[in-house]
C-alpha cells in the first residue's frame, strides 16, 4: 500500500510484497490472463511472457482493468487484435474508460481490441474450456471462472447456491480473502475458509489479500493445511 509503514508493507519477505490480483492460464497451445491489473505490464515483463491469446475480465473495477492498454505489445508482435471476453457490464466500462481504443478515427498505435460479450454460457478459448460462475461483489455481479478442475473467484462476498454447483468437483480453487475484519464487498478470512469447507474443495488458495490481513507466514500458520495464501509468482499445475 502506497505510503504505509505497517509490518506487511515493510516486510523483507517477498511473499508480503504483492501486485494487484490476476492469473495467467496456460496450456501447451493456449495462453490467457484473467484481468489486466494496473500492474499487468510489470507482471508480463517479470516472467517474460511472449504469447497471449486472450484476456478474460471478472468485473470492471479499476484494479482489474487498468492495465488493458499494455496489450499493445501483443498486438505488435502477434499482428492481430486481442480477444477480450467480458460480461456486458464490463464491456460497457471498457468502451467508456478506453474510449480512444474504440473511437471511429483511432490514433495510430492504440490498443486493438476484439470485444466478445459473454454471458453464463460455457465457451472455449483455444483448447481450454471456460465456465463462467456468477458471484456477488456487494451488489455487483462478477464472473469467476472454472477451467477444468480449477476455479478462480476474486472480488466476491456471496456465491448463490445454483452457482456453487458449477464449482463442485474442482480440485483447486482460488478465492478472495481480503482481511479479518468484515468488508462490504469481499469475503473475510473466516468467510472464505467457510466457503471452501462448504464447497468441499480439497485444495484452496486465497488471493486479493490486503496488507491488513497480516504477514504471509503468520496467516499461513493459522490456516488449515489444505488452504494456503497465494503469493505473487505462485504456479499451479492441473
Ligand atoms: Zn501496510
Ligand atoms: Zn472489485
Ligand atoms: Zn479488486
Amino acid at each position: 500500500m502506497i505510503a504505509c509503514g505497517c509490518a506487511v508493507c515493510t516486510s523483507s519477505n517477498p511473499k508480503d510484497n504483492r501486485l494487484r490480483s490476476s492469473i495467467l492460464v496456460q496450456s501447451a497451445t493456449t495462453s490467457f490472463v484473467v484481468d489486466t491489473t494496473p500492474d499487468f505490464r510489470q507482471q508480463m515483463l517479470r516472467i517474460n511472457n511472449r504469447k497471449l491469446d486472450a484476456v478474460l475480465f471478472t468485473h470492471p473495477h479499476k484494479d482489474h482493468i487498468a492495465g488493458l492498454d499494455d496489450i499493445r505489445a501483443y498486438n505488435y508482435f502477434q499482428q492481430k487484435p486481442m480477444d477480450v471476453y467480458a460480461n456486458s457490464l464490463t464491456t460497457e466500462a471498457l468502451i467508456r474508460e478506453f474510449a480512444y481504443a474504440f473511437s471511429e478515427k483511432k490514433y495510430p498505435g492504440v490498443p486493438e481490441i476484439n470485444l466478445v460479450t459473454i454471458d453464463e454460457s460455457p465457451f472455449v478459448i483455444g483448447d481450454i474450456p471456460v465456465t463462467p460462475i456468477v458471484a456477488w461483489h456487494y451488489k455487483m455481479p462478477v464472473f469467476g471462472f472454472r477451467f477444468g478442475n480449477f476455479t478462480y473467484i476474486t472480488d466476491a462476498n456471496k456465491i448463490d447456491e445454483n452457482e456453487r454447483q458449477k464449482i463442485t468437483g474442482s480440485e483447486i480453487m482460488v478465492l478472495n480473502a481480503l482481511r479479518k475484519e468484515p468488508h462490504v464487498s469481499h469475503f473475510t478470512l473466516d468467510e472464505a475458509i467457510q466457503v471452501v469447507g462448504e464447497l468441499k474443495v480439497p485444495q484452496a488458495y486465497f488471493t486479493h489479500v490486503s496488507h491488513q490481513l497480516g504477514k504471509h507466514d503468520d496467516i499461513n500458520d493459522e490456516l488449515p493445511l489444505h488452504i494456503r495464501l497465494a503469493y505473487d509468482g505462485l504456479q499451479l499445475s492441473i
